[in-house]
């Protein structure tokens, strides 16, 4: 899955560190990322000492390591000085590039991308108005005026393979840019457990109850910045679906030899999918 970039180790620590020149910056313009196009096809981040002396360090915000790199966000720099051959890279490009290896790249781009939106969208206070601080000793955002502190925001989702002896509930999006096949989902709601989400969204989009739930695997939501949590039920009752067009194009049931996708080695919606396709889980 999107996460799995083995043999590289991913460290999201916190930990409050100065940059030096070799470490990496990542650098985001309005949608796009600015990166690094290698010989390879590959894509890289450049290093901080690219960016030439007029961004200070305080610009930087250490972010995580891979293995023994370090990477920093690099916030409102003058890139007058940069020395570097870079291109900006629409996040709709990013997305295409998640297979073989550019996952690792897509990977971090992804985890970096969530926290600039978290910071972007977390200057000041919302309780008092006044500017947010960084915190030194955790990843947090915290108000000098009110005391008020911000964490970092990961919505937790749910995505449902819902089972009926061979089959399986499938569906389509309506009104969204991803046109393939899924698996029933949606976000949690405040005063619900996880397993609640799943009978009220299963209720919501296709009309039927579900029992035996039982947790998957979970996986960082990438560009999105959330956290999807799989389960796999079984229908309890009546196999009859009414389909919430509002929120699904179609959904059905879907025998195993029907099902015309595999698991891409990426999501966790194709790694469940495959799952149940080849009976393995
Ligand atoms: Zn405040």
């Amino acid at each position: 899955m999107i996460q799995d970039i083995f043999p590289h180790k991913l460290d999201n620590s916190f930990k409050n560190l100065k940059p030096n020149e070799n470490d990496f910056a990542v650098y985001f313009c309005g949608d796009s990322v600015l990166v690094k196009e290698e010989k390879d096809g590959n894509y890289s981040f450049t290093k901080i000492g690219q960016f030439g002396s007029k961004i200070k360090f305080e610009n930087y915000v250490y972010m995580f390591s891979v293995d023994n790199e370090r990477y920093f966000l690099l916030r409102n720099g003058d890139l007058s000085g940069f020395t570097g051959e870079c291109k900006l890279l629409p996040l709709s490009d990013v997305r295409k590039m998640k297979y073989g290896y550019f996952k690792k790249m897509y990977f971090l781009i992804c985890t970096a991308w969530h926290l600039h939106s978290w910071y972007v969208d977390n200057r000041f206070c919302g309780r008092c108005g006044r500017i947010l601080i960084h915190g030194e000793s955790e990843r947090m955002l915290y108000c000098k005026i009110c005391a008020a502190k911000v964490y970092p925001r990961i919505s937790p989702a749910v995505i449902v393979g819902v089972i009926n002896g061979d089959k399986i509930i499938m569906s389509k999006y309506a009104g969204r840019d991803y046109k393939g096949y899924a698996l029933l989902s949606g976000f949690a709601e405040i005063g619900e457990t996880l397993e609640q989400t799943v009978e009220r969204e299963v209720m919501e989009e296709v009309g039927v109850k579900v029992k035996n739930i039982k947790y998957y695997k979970s996986q960082p939501g990438g560009i999105d910045g959330n956290m999807l949590a799989g389960f796999f039920c079984e229908l309890d009752g009546d196999d009859t679906l009414t389909v919430d067009k509002n929120e699904l194009a179609m959904a059905r049931w879907f025998r195993r030899d029907e099902i015309p996708v595999e698991d891409d080695g990426f999501s966790l919606t194709f790694e469940m999918i495959g799952k149940f396709k080849n009976q393995t889980f």
